[in-house]
């Protein structure tokens, strides 16, 4: 396993072996940290390539489907000793090709292991259930089945953690994949299939093809032999896929945007939200679906909390994410860059008050990267651009509320439903968020962010369409349940009760 580097040409994982693409085109992918370091080109496949990548899944498919639980799972448990083996390589791939700081990288790295992990042990658990039926002797029971082929599009922002908590259920429930990661960051996917492969997983059963959402995804869009399409990204790309692939009847899950609250309460412990707020705002550059970007306050803290959130985020230091120190590393390209910077410059002509950052750094240590200073906002009011839209970077908005049920009103008052927070002592003003927050994660007295492999992750609203991912509920997506009645009288009935 090795970080490809320059002018290295890489090839689509294809039915076991590295395949061209038929276009004969590539894109260079490149540290956004500093552009003159590329990591490899990447083919830039056309729909020939993602044909030849389901034909694969769908010939593959038959011989995985069949493989014993445990024994796929074994497959997975050896993928995973051989990644973890190979973190601090995998970390440094990740942070040079989307620039997120090494020790998040590192982190999100074992939590995609976790989730190998845990997905290693569901071939011995794939639940079926046995229910009694109204007729006598009769054994009533359920199977899950893999569905078949399914493709699997993931963001650029998790290009470990997302394609490994997409692969790893569907894999472990018996279907047969064709993954497409986003073009800024494919990487990772590539040292994900080399894992697989090392591990003895049969040829076809993991596909990975690069190349442009467009062209690709309406392949696997479209083609009947795909049974599942599981996304995560954008709300724009999301809801057009699943237009598409309904249209044909066909299982879809969508993990889309946010714009996730964190409500501080009078009786707040102070330090806590700070540190909270800071992590989920401006860790990962603000490019989480669960990064906190509205910090909602009531009267008597606000001045405390507004000023400890500033004067953080004006001490953290910006940079490449390889250099020791550095606590916040570059946006992902200069797309992502122009679009913070957009919605920092509408954010101002609606009113907002700047309280510090606001603009590109480009010192020398940053002239090569697309670094941008730590963003807070104050008195950004509620239905404003800032307030409900998705920003994907280090953009805080400060909210303020009267008291804590305005407090609940305003973090609801957006379209999306991911994540949420609350901090305070009270516990009944806790329970009261719990019930009233319309999201599908919810924390008290801990940053937005985060996730556990056992525990489903997802949202709700406009964030989240059909089954949570992760746990059990992520691999059971990839499945369908047959309904079995058993008779064993041995007789001949002569009616059915119906
Ligand atoms: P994106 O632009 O929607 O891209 C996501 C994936 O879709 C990429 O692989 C992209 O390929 C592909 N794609 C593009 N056009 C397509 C098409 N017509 N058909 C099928 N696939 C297509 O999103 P992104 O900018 O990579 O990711 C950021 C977004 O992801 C944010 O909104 C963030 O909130 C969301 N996100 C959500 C979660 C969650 O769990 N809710 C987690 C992480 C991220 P190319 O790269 O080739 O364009």
């Amino acid at each position: 396993m090795r970080i490809p580097a320059g002018e290295v040409r890489r090839k689509n994982w294809i039915g076991g072996a590295w395949v061209p693409p038929s276009t004969d085109k590539y894109d260079a992918c490149v540290n956004p940290a500093d552009t003159r370091e590329g990591l490899g080109e990447f083919p830039k496949s056309g729909a020939a390539d993602a044909r030849a990548a389901v034909d694969a899944a769908a010939k593959a498919f038959a011989g995985w489907s069949s493989t014993p639980g445990p024994e796929r799972g074994r497959i997975l448990a050896r993928a995973y000793a051989i990644l973890l083996e190979q973190v601090d390589l995998v970390a440094e791939a990740l942070c040079r090709e989307e620039g997120k700081i090494l020790r998040e990288a590192r982190g999100e790295v074992l939590r995609g292991l976790n989730i190998l992990e845990f997905y290693a042990g569901e071939g011995f658990r794939q639940h079926g259930k046995t229910l009694p039926s109204e007729m006598r002797s009769t054994l009533c029971f359920t199977l899950r089945e893999p569905v078949g082929p399914v493709a699997l599009i993931t963001p650029w922002n998790f290009p470990f953690a997302i394609p490994m908590w997409k692969t790893a259920p569907a894999l472990v429930a018996g279907c047969t994949v064709v993954l497409k990661p986003a073009s800024l960051t494919p990487v990772c996917a590539h040292l994900i299939a080399e894992a697989f492969a090392e591990a003895g997983l049969p040829p076809g059963v993991l596909n990975v093809v690069t190349g442009p959402g467009g062209a690709i995804g309406d392949v696997l869009a479209d083609d009947p032999r795909i049974r599942a399409v599981s996304f995560t990204g954008s709300n724009e790309i999301g809801l057009r896929l699943y237009q598409r692939v309904a249209a044909r009847g066909v299982k879809v899950t969508l993990e889309m945007g946010g714009k996730n609250p964190v409500i501080v309460l009078d009786d707040a412990d102070v330090d806590l939200a700070v540190e909270g707020i800071v992590q989920g705002a401006f860790g990962s550059t603000g490019q989480r679906c669960t990064a906190t970007s509205r910090a909602v306050t009531t009267p008597t803290i606000a001045p405390r909390l507004t000023e400890a959130l500033v004067e953080r985020a004006r001490k953290l230091r910006v940079g490449d994410g390889m250099q020791q120190g550095v606590e916040m590393g570059p946006a992902v390209d200069a797309g992502q860059l122009r679009t913070d910077l957009e919605a920092i410059a509408q954010a101002r002509s609606e009113g907002a008050r700047l309280l510090c950052g606001g603009e590109r750094l480009s010192s020398a240590e940053h002239e090569h990267g697309f670094f941008l200073a730590p963003t807070i906002f104050d008195q950004v009011l509620p239905g404003t651009k800032l307030a409900t839209e998705e920003v994907f970077g280090p953009v805080l908005a400060i909210q303020h509320a009267r008291d804590a049920e305005e407090a609940v009103r305003i973090a609801n008052d957006v379209a999306f439903g991911l994540t949420a927070s609350i901090y305070t002592r009270d516990y009944f003003q806790a329970m009261r968020f719990v019930e009233k927050a319309e999201v599908g994660m919810l924390h008290v007295n801990q940053p937005t962010v985060g996730g556990e492999a056992q525990l489903p992750f997802g949202g709700i609203k406009a964030t989240g369409v059909g089954e949570k991912e992760m746990a059990e509920e992520g691999a059971n997506f990839f499945t369908h349940l047959k309904t079995v009645w058993l008779d064993y009288t041995g007789a001949r009935r002569t009616t059915n009760i119906y």
